[in-house]
């Protein structure tokens, strides 16, 4: 039952701000059905496999501050499948020296996606995430909502629905049936980002383990984030490397071919490390919508109404944090409403 319907409610996203809502939601004692369309668990916190090859290309870290987030991260580090990176985390200048940059920070484990993955082993077995389920439209009426799937299938009825997706993406399902929600949606701004992973056969090292590029952003300087994902707890010191170019480069080169990017990025890569061999193993991957620059304050949306709940890292802040924050605040909105 949720709140005085048989019907449960559907989570479309199961990134970190969806997960967050079911683990709130079912705490409650409310049934949630989770689709995502992703093949595996992750969204932007994934990691990407490629033989023996493993990368977190998307978030590098995550920050620990919420109570709520910290008991479940704890949780995950009791399970393996977190830990704190306690790497040499500098901030690059272009003359080439550097500055600590400590903050307490944590990793999934042994990627990224490790955290995915353990929230999803926190929640009843029912309330397990459907993956490869693209939602395409939203039909029926507040109460007994229907999606349909991108293969022609439906499922519902369903009580009430959470969007946990990027802002454009929750935006273009709502506007048939909420389009005020679309119009606050629509308010919130997402950059792309165009990653690097690279991979070394001979092992290298560097004086840090990861940096933050102070000046990113010119054509002479596209990338603002390095890391030796190699050195990160539980990846084996392997000469794996991520590197990020910056929103604003990132939105120039949107459309540009992949190859001809992670080219680019190579060079770059090149300039600011030093390392100069050739990898056994490159790729480019193109977020389309990375971070929020500018985020709504609201923490969440819910129109009790029309019984239609959106979350994300968008409504809040540009950290995964934010996300697993927005989820739960939502949750308790409508576990009263
Ligand atoms: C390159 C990059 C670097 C980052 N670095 C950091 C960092 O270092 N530290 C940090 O704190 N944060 C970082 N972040 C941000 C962090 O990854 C996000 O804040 C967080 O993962 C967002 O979680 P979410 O649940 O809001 O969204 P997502 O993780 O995007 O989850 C949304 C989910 O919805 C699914 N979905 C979308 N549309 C549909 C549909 N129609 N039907 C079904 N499913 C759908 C997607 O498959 C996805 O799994 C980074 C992000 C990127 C991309």
């Amino acid at each position: 039952m949720t709140n005085g319907s048989p019907y449960p409610t559907a989570i479309i996203g199961a990134g970190l701000a969806g997960l967050s809502a079911a683990l709130s939601l079912t705490t409650l004692g409310l049934p949630v059905t989770l689709f995502d369309k992703g093949r595996g668990p992750g969204g932007r916190l994934s990691s990407r496999r490629s033989g023996d090859w493993r990368f977190d290309h998307g978030g590098q870290f995550v920050t620990v501050r919420d109570d709520g987030f910290k008991a479940v991260m704890d949780k995950l580090r009791a399970s393996g499948q977190a830990a704190p990176w306690d790497g040499r985390i500098v901030r690059l200048h272009p003359d080439g020296s550097t500055v600590p940059h400590g903050v307490e920070r944590y990793v999934g484990v042994p990627g990224m996606n490790g955290i995915i993955q353990g929230l999803i082993a926190l929640l009843p077995e029912a309330a397990r995430p459907h993956f490869s389920t693209r939602i395409v439209h939203i039909a029926g009426a507040p109460g007994r909502w229907l999606l349909q799937m991108e293969d022609g299938t439906s499922a519902g009825p369903f009580a009430r629905l959470v969007l946990a997706m990027p802002s454009v993406q929750a935006s273009d399902l709502l506007r048939p049936v909420a389009p005020a929600l679309a119009v606050r949606a629509d308010a919130a701004v997402m950059a792309p980002c165009w990653a690097l992973m690279l991979g070394f056969d001979q092992p290298l090292s560097l004086s840090w383990d990861a940096a933050f590029v102070a000046g990113a952003g010119g054509d002479d300087r596209p990338l603002s984030w390095i890391a030796h994902d190699g050195t990160k707890p539980g990846r084996g010191q392997r000469a794996t490397f991520v590197a990020h170019a910056s929103p604003d480069w990132s939105i120039r080169h949107l459309e540009q071919d992949a190859d001809q990017v992670g080219a680019t990025l190579l060079s770059a890569f090149r300039a600011a490390t030093g390392i100069t061999g050739d990898p056994a193993f490159s790729a480019a991957h193109r977020w389309r919508y990375a971070l929020p620059t500018l985020p709504l304050a609201d923490g969440f949306l819910w129109d009790a109404a029309l019984c239609i709940g959106v979350c994300g890292d968008w409504c809040l802040d540009a950290r995964a944090e934010a996300a697993f924050v927005s989820g739960a605040r939502l949750a308790a909105a409508m576990g009263v409403g």
